[in-house]
């Protein structure tokens, strides 16, 4: 039987765990895993030549394959991201295809999937959100992302449009009927939406969304809550969810309560930034109209202060491009790297969030990390990441797809 190995010679590596880019090792990898990292001036032995290929990898870096921490396979993104949430189901998998490819393409190797709209799979047949059959199917496809997917998004009646397909609670224990019947059809964690229909409220009380959080973890499963507002943010710490989606406008107090609880801030900062440049991209007034423009330059300040806060008292980070279910693109996490460290992250702080944060957050040890017996589940740029963000779109080569 043929052995596949492959000898990435004299990189440096930079696996987001100090500030520190390591020059001159060497990386052997057989049959996908990670068999030795060695200086390059004391290789141990590759193994036969037959069967074995030598890759010069002289002046790129490698880095760890990344964890989108927020993202939504099944949707393209773009201006009008929410109008493509209700394209048909087969549309929506020619996407999520075309979005594994970008994934992969840019260094991606896992992707936390936070909202899929539930309609009836045109493959399997079955009505659950989208992103679970997709899951399924990659899961039998080697070089394809890892997901893990939240099925779709809890919301209260009358705050996301019926074209996206949610589904709605009108009381909590609706709300808690909702949760099980998403966890029965498969859903790794589960998703509240905590934006009501009110934006002066949080759709759910503290008291409400624990009974969920109990059902949820006596399963094993995690629960995260989209906030984009100080209130559901409360709400959510305070009602026990493991993470909290966007954060937008988080203060000390949350944030401290975050921090001695554990909960995870799953930073989305680039899609204020891909909005600023639909102002030069779009005529669509929302955008491109000096009060739209002003909107959203206010928002990006409230959301940088906001990571801020949460990052002073220690408050766990992961990010995420909210590819889909936001404006971004699934090629387009190096955005988020950028904006975290616009925001006052450190660089090495910020590619954290990207790789072993997200592994921590998805409870994966293996994911975003680089050992000796671990999957070969890096990439390599040119430049270095640690220094610059920016070189996380320069892929070269990505061992788990070559
Ligand atoms: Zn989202």
């Amino acid at each position: 039987m043929r052995t596949a190995r492959t000898l990435y010679r004299d990189a440096a590596l930079a696996d987001a765990r100090s500030d520190r880019l390591q020059h001159g090792l060497s990386v052997l990898v057989e049959d996908g895993a990670i068999r030795w990292i060695r200086p390059s001036d004391d290789e141990a032995d590759p193994g036969p030549a037959e069967s074995l290929e030598i890759v010069d990898a002289s002046g790129a870096t490698i880095v760890p394959g990344m964890v989108d921490a927020h993202s939504h396979v099944t949707l393209p993104g773009g201006a009008h991201w929410i109008d493509r949430i209700d394209d048909s189901p087969e549309v929506l998998l020619d996407v999520a295809e075309r979005n594994g490819r970008l994934l992969t393409a840019a260094g991606v190797r896992w992707a936390r999937d936070v909202g899929a709209p539930r309609v009836a799979d045109p493959v399997d047949g079955r009505i659950r959100a989208l992103s679970l059959g997709v899951r399924e199917r990659w899961a039998a496809r080697a070089g394809t992302p890892h997901l893990r997917v939240a099925g779709t998004w809890l919301d209260r009646a009358g705050t996301l449009p019926p074209a996206a397909h949610t589904v709605e609670s009108h009381d909590a224990d609706e709300l808690l009927a909702n949760a099980l019947v998403q966890l029965d059809e498969g859903a790794d964690l589960l998703k509240l939406y905590l934006d009501g229909p009110d934006a002066a409220v949080s759709p759910w009380a503290a008291d409400e969304i624990g009974p969920v959080v109990a059902a949820a973890h006596a399963r094993g499963i995690k629960v995260t809550a989209h906030s984009g507002r100080l209130n559901g943010a409360i709400e959510g710490v305070r009602g026990g969810v493991d993470a909290i989606e966007h954060g937008f406008e988080l203060d000390e107090a949350v944030a401290g309560e975050m921090a001695a609880r554990g909960t995870f801030l799953i930073s989305t900062l680039a899609v204020m930034r891909s909005w600023a440049s639909f102002g030069s991209t779009t005529t669509l007034p929302r955008f491109a109209s000096d009060e739209g423009r002003g909107r959203i330059a206010e928002r990006r300040a409230r959301a940088e202060e906001s990571l801020r806060i949460a990052h002073r008292p220690g408050v766990r980070i992961a990010a995420g491009t909210d590819f889909g279910g936001g404006s971004l693109r699934a090629n387009q996490l190096a955005w988020e790297v950028e904006a975290l460290v616009g925001a006052g992250l450190e660089p090495w702080e910020a590619l954290a969030a990207t790789t072993w944060r997200g592994g921590e957050l998805l409870g994966e040890p293996a994911a975003g990390s680089i050992e000796e017996g671990g999957p070969a589940d890096f990439f390599l740029v040119h430049g270095d990441p640690l220094s610059d963000p920016a070189v996380l779109w320069r892929v070269w080569r990505v061992a788990w797809a070559d």
